[in-house]
């Protein structure tokens, strides 16, 4: 029987921040991590933001099979704009109480897709027990009443299932304080605790996100990112005091560790919107860090190349992506470009998975170096820190892996390694990677 794993997200860590902690031993337990561990720089996917991302790395897919297309976007369906949580001034102008259910529920229920399979999912079928701490992509076999009143739907999860104090599976002792930003990894942290304690699940997914708030704070080199990973650093010493020492930890788990996606420092923002000022009856622009789409409405008279060329000399937008038949084409510095002619990393597959998603708009954006796109609610980071774009600083980040052989080059090539870690066969929605080979 193969070690049990637990995979470790840190939202936003960079390479250079990861790289830093552990050779300064400020982070002791990232710096054992580190000195045991094999260390390699993965991709993203395209936008580079959270949910797009977790979902990416719990189904080993891209968005063009799981369909999450980015923090905010256009359901064609339902008519209306999907906020997953930009800001609060943000979720205010989206509606509150729809905000909060598509975050919470709707994004697992319906907007990810039947088709991709998670990896609790994966797990469960094989007669494994999997497990997840806070992470947004969690759908499971093992439905959750809601533990809070007000909220009236239940969630389908793993089978050790921990959700911000909002479903759970087991009562751990654990409270959940939404007092400060850091109280929400002490959680994470207290329930990983009980989880290692009792040696609860075969695979764990443990989700940090502390540290991605503080470097949209101060910016990715910022004094309260370099506070936050020591707060990271304390989250994952609770599971190492948990196993009685790190030596122990590492007898009893395999780990993975990466973060989701980079950060970049934003110095200026801008509305997406403007440029198309004129259009508003046509085009639905969403936005939110360094990722826009631009939807076409049902009788718009422009086309996709129309709303390409609009951003010309637009100076926010580094390049656009766009369907012309069967291929995928940029625009950058007011010209086409195929997209295998980009030298962003990985940029051809990941365009051609983002434009293959159902969900996308008919025009992607990825912002220029320092520019951030306002959210719905006006907000940005300027001054701070934040990410999106297909440029490599939001979209690197670190990985270590350590008593698991995976070669991991992209965040879609966790979760088939995992399950080749546990002998179990990957389903075809991680391998099919929306019809396009990387
Ligand atoms: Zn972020």
């Amino acid at each position: 029987m193969p070690r049990k794993l637990v995979l470790m997200v840190v939202d936003g860590m960079t390479p250079a921040a990861f790289e830093r902690a552990t050779e300064s031993g400020r982070t002791p337990a990232l710096s054992f991590l580190a000195s045991h561990g094999e260390y390699r720089q993965a991709t993203s996917v395209f936008p580079s933001l959270t949910p797009v991302c977790l979902t990416s790395i719990a189904t080993g897919a891209g968005p063009g099979v799981h369909h999450v297309p980015s923090l905010v976007w256009w359901n064609r369906q339902e008519r209306r704009i999907v906020e997953y949580g930009s800001s609060f001034p943000a979720i205010r102008a989206a509606g509150l109480t729809q905000s909060l259910l598509d975050t919470i529920i709707n994004m697992n229920a319906r907007h990810l897709s039947q088709d991709a399979v998670t990896i609790y999912e994966a797990l469960d079928d094989a007669g494994l027990v999997a497990g997840a701490v806070n992470i947004t992509c969690y759908r499971g076999r093992h439905r959750y009443p809601p533990i809070v009143p007000g909220l009236h739907r239940a969630a389908h999860g793993p089978r050790r299932f921990f959700f911000y104090g909002l479903f759970e599976s087991d009562r751990s002792g654990a409270r959940f304080s939404v007092r400060n930003r850091s109280a929400v990894d002490e959680y994470a942290a207290a329930v990983g605790r009980w989880l290692v304690t009792r040696d609860g699940f075969d695979f764990l997914a443990y989700y940090l996100s502390g540290y991605d708030y503080a470097s949209h704070e101060g910016g990715p080199e910022g004094a309260e990112a370099e506070h936050a990973l020591e707060q990271v650093d304390a989250a994952i010493g609770a599971l190492f005091e948990a196993a009685g020492g790190p030596e122990e930890f590492l007898e009893r788990y395999a780990v993975v560790l990466l973060s989701d996606h980079g950060q970049t420092a934003v110095e200026r923002a801008v509305r997406l919107q403007e440029p198309f000022a004129d259009l508003v009856d046509e085009v639905v622009v969403a936005a939110s860090n360094r990722a826009g789409q631009v939807y076409l409405l049902p009788d718009a008279h422009v086309d996709a190349a129309e709303l390409a060329r609009r951003l010309d000399g637009f100076a926010a937008v580094e390049l656009t992506a766009r369907r012309e038949g069967d291929e995928v084409v940029a625009r950058l510095d007011g010209a086409d470009v195929p997209v295998d002619k980009l030298d962003h990393p990985d940029a051809a597959w990941r365009l051609r998975s983002a434009l293959a998603n159902p969900n996308a708009g008919e025009l992607l954006v990825s912002a220029a170096e320092g520019w951030e796109l306002t959210d719905l609610g006006g907000r940005h980071h300027v001054g701070g820190g934040s990410h999106g774009s297909l440029a490599a600083g939001d979209s690197l980040v670190p990985v270590l892996t350590l008593g698991v052989r995976a070669d991991i080059r992209g965040i879609t090539d966790v979760a088939p390694a995992v399950l080749e870690h546990f002998g179990v066969p990957a389903p075809s929605s991680m391998e099919v990677q929306a019809g396009v080979g990387r």
